[in-house]
């Protein structure tokens, strides 16, 4: 199965360790000692909405690590599947966490963490989880500055989320140039930047 975000810059890194280390400390408090790779797409969504289903049950948190997955993003109806940072269930409810660690913390979500995180939450939408919420974390890369942006599925994020899957068909499908930022800042934290053809200029 593949995974969002295959390509690795430093700053991706150093978060995933953090991630992992948060995973095998849970899996340990847990006495889990291995889960099995679902291996179909029905196998996946009844292996996530079980991990769900039990975590907000018994109110703990599902936190994605480097080697170890606790919880798949999957929506098949729009062909999309990632893996969060962590799905916080000790409310009850599902909490889709997403934490970005970047040079400069933004007072707001940027556009495209936004679509992302909204992707993670019609997902837990689809496997019937209702009243799901959202949580962007910026965290400053070498300070303890942090924000956190919490996200409501609306008319207008969904809406937004339909045509954005929609126009990337089409620039898939008819082989079309996507339209690349000019914005440097937004290149030099993308996960890309190394094989992109379109970054911006001086990155
Ligand atoms: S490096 Fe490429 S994919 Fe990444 S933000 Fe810049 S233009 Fe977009």
């Amino acid at each position: 199965m593949k995974i969002l975000g295959e390509i690795q810059t430093p700053i991706m890194i150093e978060g995933a360790e953090l991630h992992e280390k948060q995973a095998q400390e849970l899996l340990s408090e847990m006495h889990v000692k291995k889960v099995k790779a679902p291996k179909t797409l029905l196998d996946a969504l009844a292996f996530v909405h079980a991990q769900v289903t039990d975590a907000t049950a018994r109110r703990y948190n599902l936190v994605n690590g480097e080697e170890t997955i606790m919880y798949y993003s999957i929506l098949p109806e729009l062909g999309c599947i990632g893996v969060p940072d962590l799905v916080d269930c000790t409310t009850g409810t599902p909490i889709v966490v997403e934490k970005k660690f970047v040079g400069r913390v933004p007072s707001r979500i940027w556009p495209d963490h936004e679509l992302q995180l909204a992707i993670y939450m019609l997902s837990l939408e689809r496997l019937g989880f209702k009243s799901v919420r959202g949580r962007l974390e910026y965290h400053h890369r070498t300070s303890d500055e942090t924000t956190r942006i919490e996200l409501k599925l609306d008319r207008q994020l969904r809406k937004k989320v339909k045509d954005t899957v929609k126009a990337v068909r089409g620039i898939i499908e008819n082989d079309d140039e996507p339209v690349p930022t000019t914005n440097p800042n937004q290149c030099r934290a993308c996960a890309y930047v190394e094989k992109c053809k379109w970054r911006a200029l001086g990155v």
